[in-house]
Protein backbone atom coordinates (compact mmCIF):
# COMPACT_ATOMS: atom_id res chain seq x y z
CA UNK A 1 0.00 0.00 0.00
CA UNK A 2 0.98 3.39 -0.77
CA UNK A 3 0.09 6.89 1.52
CA UNK A 4 0.50 9.92 0.52
CA UNK A 5 0.50 13.58 2.61
CA UNK A 6 -0.35 16.06 0.50
CA UNK A 7 2.18 18.97 1.17
CA UNK A 8 0.85 21.77 -0.73
CA UNK A 9 0.17 25.28 1.38
CA UNK A 10 -3.36 25.47 -0.34
CA UNK A 11 -4.15 22.46 0.93
CA UNK A 12 -2.85 22.83 4.51
CA UNK A 13 -4.98 26.59 4.11
CA UNK A 14 -7.58 24.64 3.39
CA UNK A 15 -7.69 21.95 6.18
CA UNK A 16 -6.63 24.75 8.69
CA UNK A 17 -10.23 26.21 8.31
CA UNK A 18 -12.15 22.91 8.30
CA UNK A 19 -10.66 22.31 11.50
CA UNK A 20 -11.61 25.29 13.06
CA UNK A 21 -14.66 25.15 15.40
CA UNK A 22 -15.91 28.40 14.25
CA UNK A 23 -16.31 26.84 10.55
CA UNK A 24 -20.38 26.62 9.98
CA UNK A 25 -21.69 24.00 7.63
CA UNK A 26 -21.76 26.09 4.83
CA UNK A 27 -18.27 27.31 5.03
CA UNK A 28 -17.42 23.77 5.93
CA UNK A 29 -19.20 22.21 2.87
CA UNK A 30 -18.06 24.41 0.10
CA UNK A 31 -14.10 23.86 1.46
CA UNK A 32 -14.54 20.12 1.54
CA UNK A 33 -15.50 20.59 -1.74
CA UNK A 34 -12.29 22.47 -3.27
CA UNK A 35 -10.02 20.65 -0.92
CA UNK A 36 -11.13 16.79 -2.93
CA UNK A 37 -10.44 18.43 -5.79
CA UNK A 38 -6.94 19.62 -4.88
CA UNK A 39 -6.46 16.13 -3.19
CA UNK A 40 -7.99 14.29 -6.56
CA UNK A 41 -5.40 15.78 -8.59
CA UNK A 42 -2.82 13.41 -7.22
CA UNK A 43 -5.08 10.56 -6.34
CA UNK A 44 -5.86 10.31 -10.11
CA UNK A 45 -2.45 10.33 -11.03
CA UNK A 46 -1.92 6.68 -12.47
CA UNK A 47 -5.60 6.46 -13.88
CA UNK A 48 -5.62 4.57 -17.17
CA UNK A 49 -5.95 6.52 -20.54
CA UNK A 50 -5.94 5.46 -24.02
CA UNK A 51 -3.92 6.85 -26.74
CA UNK A 52 -6.04 8.83 -29.15
CA UNK A 53 -5.16 11.17 -32.09
CA UNK A 54 -7.37 14.66 -32.79
CA UNK A 55 -7.19 16.89 -35.20
CA UNK A 56 -6.14 20.36 -33.92
CA UNK A 57 -6.82 23.40 -35.92
CA UNK A 58 -3.47 23.44 -37.39
CA UNK A 59 -2.55 19.62 -37.79
CA UNK A 60 -3.11 16.12 -36.28
CA UNK A 61 -2.62 15.60 -32.37
CA UNK A 62 -1.41 12.78 -30.58
CA UNK A 63 -2.77 12.55 -27.14
CA UNK A 64 -4.88 10.75 -24.61
CA UNK A 65 -8.76 10.04 -23.17
CA UNK A 66 -9.70 8.56 -20.04
CA UNK A 67 -9.48 4.62 -20.66
CA UNK A 68 -12.68 1.88 -20.52
CA UNK A 69 -14.09 0.69 -18.65
CA UNK A 70 -14.81 4.00 -16.76
CA UNK A 71 -13.47 4.88 -12.96
CA UNK A 72 -15.83 4.14 -10.23
CA UNK A 73 -15.65 6.45 -7.64
CA UNK A 74 -17.01 5.59 -4.11
CA UNK A 75 -18.84 7.62 -1.30
CA UNK A 76 -18.77 6.31 1.70
CA UNK A 77 -22.01 6.88 3.34
CA UNK A 78 -22.97 9.48 5.22
CA UNK A 79 -19.56 12.03 5.13
CA UNK A 80 -18.20 10.81 1.72
CA UNK A 81 -21.15 12.29 0.09
CA UNK A 82 -19.91 15.69 0.99
CA UNK A 83 -16.62 14.99 -1.12
CA UNK A 84 -18.87 13.46 -4.62
CA UNK A 85 -19.01 17.59 -5.99
CA UNK A 86 -15.05 17.55 -5.64
CA UNK A 87 -14.20 14.52 -7.09
CA UNK A 88 -16.91 14.37 -9.87
CA UNK A 89 -15.44 17.83 -10.62
CA UNK A 90 -12.26 16.14 -11.68
CA UNK A 91 -13.79 13.13 -12.49
CA UNK A 92 -17.43 13.88 -14.60
CA UNK A 93 -17.69 10.36 -16.65
CA UNK A 94 -17.16 8.27 -14.01
CA UNK A 95 -19.45 5.88 -12.24
CA UNK A 96 -20.63 6.38 -8.80
CA UNK A 97 -20.96 3.48 -6.22
CA UNK A 98 -22.32 3.58 -2.96
CA UNK A 99 -21.07 2.03 0.68
CA UNK A 100 -23.22 2.79 3.37
CA UNK A 101 -21.46 2.15 7.54
CA UNK A 102 -21.94 3.47 10.36
CA UNK A 103 -19.67 3.22 13.48
CA UNK A 104 -21.19 1.52 16.79
CA UNK A 105 -20.12 4.35 19.06
CA UNK A 106 -19.19 1.71 22.68
CA UNK A 107 -17.09 -1.00 20.39
CA UNK A 108 -15.81 1.63 17.76
CA UNK A 109 -17.05 -1.39 14.72
CA UNK A 110 -18.35 -0.23 11.68
CA UNK A 111 -20.75 -2.59 10.30
CA UNK A 112 -22.62 -2.50 6.90
CA UNK A 113 -26.01 -1.07 5.68
CA UNK A 114 -26.29 -0.03 1.94
CA UNK A 115 -24.31 -1.81 -0.63
CA UNK A 116 -24.53 -0.01 -4.53
CA UNK A 117 -21.74 -1.54 -6.79
CA UNK A 118 -20.92 -3.55 -10.01
CA UNK A 119 -20.98 -7.14 -9.25
CA UNK A 120 -18.04 -7.17 -11.17
CA UNK A 121 -15.13 -4.07 -10.99
CA UNK A 122 -12.69 -6.12 -13.49
CA UNK A 123 -10.48 -3.35 -15.20
CA UNK A 124 -11.69 -0.71 -13.29
CA UNK A 125 -9.84 2.08 -11.42
CA UNK A 126 -11.71 2.42 -7.84
CA UNK A 127 -11.83 5.94 -5.93
CA UNK A 128 -13.39 5.86 -2.16
CA UNK A 129 -14.37 8.80 -0.87
CA UNK A 130 -14.14 9.01 3.38
CA UNK A 131 -13.34 12.09 4.91
CA UNK A 132 -11.82 10.82 7.79
CA UNK A 133 -9.33 7.98 8.09
CA UNK A 134 -9.61 6.69 11.86
CA UNK A 135 -9.66 3.00 13.26
CA UNK A 136 -9.34 1.83 9.54
CA UNK A 137 -12.08 -0.16 10.06
CA UNK A 138 -14.64 1.64 7.48
CA UNK A 139 -11.78 1.89 4.93
CA UNK A 140 -10.41 -1.85 5.16
CA UNK A 141 -14.07 -2.98 5.03
CA UNK A 142 -14.78 -0.81 1.45
CA UNK A 143 -11.43 -1.87 0.21
CA UNK A 144 -12.05 -5.59 1.04
CA UNK A 145 -15.33 -5.25 -1.24
CA UNK A 146 -13.77 -3.55 -3.61
CA UNK A 147 -10.94 -5.87 -3.67
CA UNK A 148 -13.61 -8.89 -3.84
CA UNK A 149 -14.93 -7.64 -7.02
CA UNK A 150 -12.00 -7.83 -9.38
CA UNK A 151 -10.77 -3.92 -8.74
CA UNK A 152 -7.66 -2.94 -11.07
CA UNK A 153 -6.56 -0.52 -8.07
CA UNK A 154 -8.64 1.00 -5.16
CA UNK A 155 -7.13 4.61 -4.13
CA UNK A 156 -9.17 6.32 -0.85
CA UNK A 157 -9.31 9.64 -0.44
CA UNK A 158 -9.45 10.89 3.03
CA UNK A 159 -9.27 15.17 4.82
CA UNK A 160 -7.40 13.77 7.65
CA UNK A 161 -5.73 10.43 8.38
CA UNK A 162 -4.53 8.78 11.80
CA UNK A 163 -1.62 7.06 12.33
CA UNK A 164 -3.48 3.92 13.16
CA UNK A 165 -5.58 4.25 11.01
CA UNK A 166 -3.00 3.91 8.21
CA UNK A 167 -1.34 1.46 10.08
CA UNK A 168 -4.49 -0.87 9.76
CA UNK A 169 -5.05 0.00 6.05
CA UNK A 170 -1.49 -1.48 5.51
CA UNK A 171 -1.94 -4.67 7.97
CA UNK A 172 -4.40 -5.58 5.14
CA UNK A 173 -3.07 -4.61 2.00
CA UNK A 174 0.74 -4.89 2.33
CA UNK A 175 3.02 -4.43 -0.14
CA UNK A 176 2.88 -7.99 -1.39
CA UNK A 177 -1.41 -7.24 -2.07
CA UNK A 178 -2.08 -7.99 -5.73
CA UNK A 179 -3.27 -4.70 -6.84
CA UNK A 180 -1.99 -1.38 -5.98
CA UNK A 181 -3.52 0.44 -2.70
CA UNK A 182 -3.04 3.40 -2.44
CA UNK A 183 -4.12 6.58 0.43
CA UNK A 184 -4.18 9.93 -0.21
CA UNK A 185 -4.56 12.33 3.06
CA UNK A 186 -5.08 16.09 3.38
CA UNK A 187 -3.10 16.00 6.39
CA UNK A 188 -1.42 13.32 9.37
CA UNK A 189 -2.70 13.82 12.40
CA UNK A 190 -1.65 12.79 16.09
CA UNK A 191 -3.50 9.82 17.12
CA UNK A 192 -7.13 8.77 18.25
CA UNK A 193 -8.87 9.30 21.43
CA UNK A 194 -10.74 7.25 23.50
CA UNK A 195 -13.57 7.55 21.49
CA UNK A 196 -12.05 6.87 18.31
CA UNK A 197 -11.61 10.58 17.01
CA UNK A 198 -8.73 11.94 15.23
CA UNK A 199 -6.69 14.15 17.43
CA UNK A 200 -6.48 17.28 16.76
CA UNK A 201 -8.54 16.09 14.01
CA UNK A 202 -11.71 18.58 13.34
CA UNK A 203 -14.76 16.39 15.10
CA UNK A 204 -16.96 15.00 13.60
CA UNK A 205 -16.93 15.23 10.10
CA UNK A 206 -20.69 14.32 9.27
CA UNK A 207 -22.04 16.49 11.57
CA UNK A 208 -20.18 19.40 10.79
CA UNK A 209 -21.35 18.50 6.76
CA UNK A 210 -24.67 17.78 7.18
CA UNK A 211 -25.76 19.05 10.62
CA UNK A 212 -26.42 16.65 14.04
CA UNK A 213 -29.33 14.45 13.24
N1 LIG B 1 -15.05 10.15 12.08
C1 LIG B 1 -15.13 11.50 12.15
O1 LIG B 1 -16.04 12.09 11.57
N2 LIG B 1 -14.20 12.15 12.85
C2 LIG B 1 -13.18 11.55 13.49
O2 LIG B 1 -12.36 12.23 14.10
C3 LIG B 1 -13.11 10.14 13.40
C4 LIG B 1 -14.05 9.47 12.68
Amino acid sequence: MQTLVADHPLIAHKLTALRDARTETPVFRSLTDELVTLLAYEATRDVKVERVRVRTPVAEADGVKLARPRPLVIPVLRAGIGMLDGMSRLLPKADVGFVGLARDEETLVASTYATRLPADLTGRDTFVLDPMLATGGTLVTVLEMLASRGAASITAICLLAAPEGIAKVQASFGDDFPIPVKVVSGGLDDRLNERGYIVPGLGDAGDRLFGEI
